[in-house]
């Protein structure tokens, strides 16, 4: 039995999760449950999976919160501190991060200091702070277990092949909505265009991310962190079936891929289970079904995104946490109409520019020049 921690749990990750948690009720125990601002979710959640504790991001809401679940014996608290503190909590095994954007950072930390295993959904942490957080995780011993599902695939590629180093891997892309579009025709798109993904449901940050494929940027800066790899090691491909979900090619030359249907609760499931793989009824993925798996390489003139997550991954410091900090910015005001699709890269690239290059940054640093950036992309676009 492993007792979890959800950071997130309202979200398209946090809610997978539980599904998984509700079939495999012998194997995990929910001790922690987290969101932002959606209570009623989280209340009606608490209810079913009788956490030891919840912790809301919205104060204002808390003596409703508790209300609800103080008869039932769960404690609830609010604001990121409590959110830092509850992670630590004896009873504890993994914690599962779904929150969404730079607000993992502090609690993936936390939970790290406190010698917890981590299931990593938020890949943000790792892209603004993989250097800081790899080498936490390694001083207390802690593992770091993927979710992301190409990360996923890349450790179960790696699976009894810990001594093999790894030439190179290739992450997959389903290339997202606007696949073969022109500059033109992307400058016109809106969000409700953006916000439909042909195979994937998530929540709203990663949709917009996975059509800009700023994305893609993300999982590769995620995925040198994860397995310690050079830029040059990694590989993007074009695959919009989304049945391959990356491969990892060995010094033999040999490939390995890993396979099936797009569903987030599988990796979800082998990050919470790990090493175990336990049974599941979910759909099989069927070969006649999809007689061609296809491969192309990625547009990044069209999608400049791409190309400045690349440059900051080659650049390294201060240069991902800007990245981030500004596309997160970006994302939001275009889902506010405030910006069009293609000025979330000029957003990107007009804060890369300006903000001083640091080339080993602290935490203090990170936290400076994450709040420098989300401080000069909205002096361009005031609200
Ligand atoms: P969602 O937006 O669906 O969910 C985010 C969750 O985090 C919600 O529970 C939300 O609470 C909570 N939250 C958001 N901001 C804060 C905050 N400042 N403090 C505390 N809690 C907060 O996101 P996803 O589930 O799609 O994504 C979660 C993470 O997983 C992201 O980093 C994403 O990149 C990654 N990921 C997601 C995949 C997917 O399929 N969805 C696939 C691979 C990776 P509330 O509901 O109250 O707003
Ligand atoms: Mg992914």
């Amino acid at each position: 039995m492993k007792r979890i921690a959800i950071l997130g749990s309202t979200g398209s990750i946090g809610t997978q999760a539980l599904e998984v948690v509700r079939e495999q009720p012998e194997h995990f125990q929910v001790e922690l449950l987290t969101c932002g601002n959606r209570v009623d979710a989280l209340i009606e959640q608490a209810l079913e999976f009788k956490p030891n504790a919840v912790v809301i991001g919205d104060a204002a809401q808390l003596p409703r919160v508790k209300d609800a679940l103080f008869a039932h014996g769960i404690k609830a608290y609010a604001g990121a501190e409590a959110l830092e503190q509850a992670v630590a909590m004896e009873d504890i095994d993994i914690v599962l991060t779904a929150l969404v954007g730079f607000a993992g950072l502090r609690p993936t930390l936390a939970a790290i200091e406190a010698g917890k295993s981590i299931a990593l959904a938020n890949k943000e942490t790792l892209v603004v702070a993989g250097d800081l957080v790899t080498k936490a995780a390694r001083a207390k011993g802690v593992n770091i277990y993927p979710v992301d599902s190409e990360h996923s695939a890349i450790f179960q590629c790696l699976a009894g092949e810990w001594s093999n180093p790894i030439e190179k891997i290739v992450l997959t892309a389903s290339g997202g909505p606007f696949r073969g579009k022109s500059r033109d025709e992307l400058a016109g798109i809106t969000k409700v265009q953006a916000l439909k993904h042909p195979n994937w449901e998530m929540g709203a940050k990663i949709t917009i991310d996975s059509a800009t494929l700023m994305n893609k940027g993300l999982e590769a800066i995620e995925a040198k962190w994860l397995f310690n790899l050079r830029a040059d090691q990694i590989e993007i491909v074009v695959h919009p079936q989304s049945i391959i979900h990356s491969m990892v090619q060995f010094r033999d030359g040999s490939m390995k891929a890993q396979m099936g249907l797009p569903d987030m609760k599988l990796p979800i499931q082998y990050a919470l289970a790990y090493p175990e793989r336990l049974p599941t009824t979910w759909p099989r993925f069927d070969f006649t079904r999809y007689p061609a798996l296809t491969f192309e390489q990625p547009d990044t003139v069209t999608f400049r995104n791409l190309a400045l997550a690349l440059a900051a991954l080659d650049q390294g410091g201060n240069a991902p946490c800007v990245l981030n900090a500004a596309n997160e910015v970006a994302v939001e005001l275009f889902l506010k109409d405030a910006i069009g699709f293609l000025e979330m890269s000029d957003l990107v690239e007009h804060c890369l520019q300006r903000i001083e290059h640091i080339t080993n940054p602290s935490l203090d640093d990170l936290f400076a020049s994450d709040a420098e950036a989300r401080r000069l992309a909205r002096e361009r676009v005031p609200a």
